[in-house]
């Protein structure tokens, strides 16, 4: 396996996958699978999936992506355009537990010819149901390495038949302009720096401040922001420095709650720079939330 690097937005280019496998290739290797991501889970980063999808093509190999968080913003209209060339991949990895918000556990892969799956997984048995012969039955333990398996797929074919894909399709919308207003607003906060452009709905900063200082400060701030109990951010490493973000992919998420959050994020920095610069800060009590 080979991990490449990404490019300064975090996303990883054709023209090096294509000097890797030339490389492989020259070392008596055989390259077999591209991976691409529809959306990273440290910045929420899309990589040119058509033009991964024309070099896996090109050099014939498997095309798979991961598109665990990415998937169903697809539906809407500005993730569709975001995520153009998936269309072309030969597996993904989907999470319906993400992008449709339903309970943990409900993952799956997708794989354009059914067969593919099947031929790794199917088997034969004297004590398994003869059904497996019929052309136009599906056996769904022939798809994956379980056997006695939970009915995954009920979940989310129920889910749409009972609220209809206009909902799911709404819901994703509103998620990413969302994202878009959060990404704006963090521009605007003088001590705040964007880290990864927003290409769903995942935002990534930090305080800009060079190197450690400014990886003491983001946890800081972050670590007072969720001290508060309204919003939850994560954090993560981005090239060895700290950086914080915004995921907003819960269905509960709306406008008023992002607001809340980044009026908690602006109140935070304050007396933080401030305390950083050695002035005494006048800082407000922090408001509580209830809590869980
Ligand atoms: C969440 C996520 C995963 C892991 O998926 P699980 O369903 O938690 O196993 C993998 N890749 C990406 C990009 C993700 O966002």
């Amino acid at each position: 396996m080979r991990l490449l690097p990404s490019d300064g937005a975090c996303r990883l280019q054709a023209a090096t996958v294509a000097v890797a496998v030339a490389e492989d290739r020259a070392r008596g290797l055989r390259p077999a699978v591209v991976v691409g991501n529809a959306g990273t889970v440290h910045t929420g980063a899309v990589d040119p999936l058509g033009k991964l999808a024309d070099l896996a093509t090109r050099e014939k190999l498997w095309f798979h992506v991961d598109d665990a968080y990415g998937d169903f913003f697809a539906m809407t209209e500005v993730g569709r355009k975001k995520l153009t060339g998936i269309e072309r991949a030969d597996s993904l990895t989907v999470d319906p537990h993400k992008g449709l918000f339903l309970p943990y556990g409900t993952g799956c892969v997708l794989v354009r010819e059914g067969a593919d799956l099947r031929r790794p997984h199917a088997m034969a048995n004297d004590y398994l149901p003869q059904m497996q012969e019929e052309a136009d039955a599906q056996d769904f333990c022939e798809h994956s390495p379980e056997l006695s398996r939970d009915f995954r797929g009920l979940r989310v074919w129920l889910s749409f038949k009972t609220f209809g894909a206009d909902a799911f399709r709404d819901a994703l919308t509103e998620k990413l302009e969302l994202a878009r207003r959060a990404e704006a607003a963090i521009r605007s906060i003088d001590g705040l720096e964007l880290v990864a452009p927003t290409d769903l709905s995942l935002v990534t900063f930090r305080v800009a401040r060079p190197g450690e200082e400014g990886d003491r400060l983001t946890k800081e701030l972050l670590a007072r922001v969720n001290a508060r109990c309204r919003v939850y951010l994560s954090g993560t490493l981005l090239r060895g420095r700290f950086a914080m973000r915004i995921c907003v992919l819960s269905f509960r998420t709306h406008a008023d709650r992002l607001d809340e959050g980044l009026a908690q994020i602006r109140a935070e920095l304050r007396p933080l720079l401030a305390e950083a610069a050695g002035r005494p800060s006048a800082a407000p009590a922090p408001e509580r939330g209830p809590g869980r």
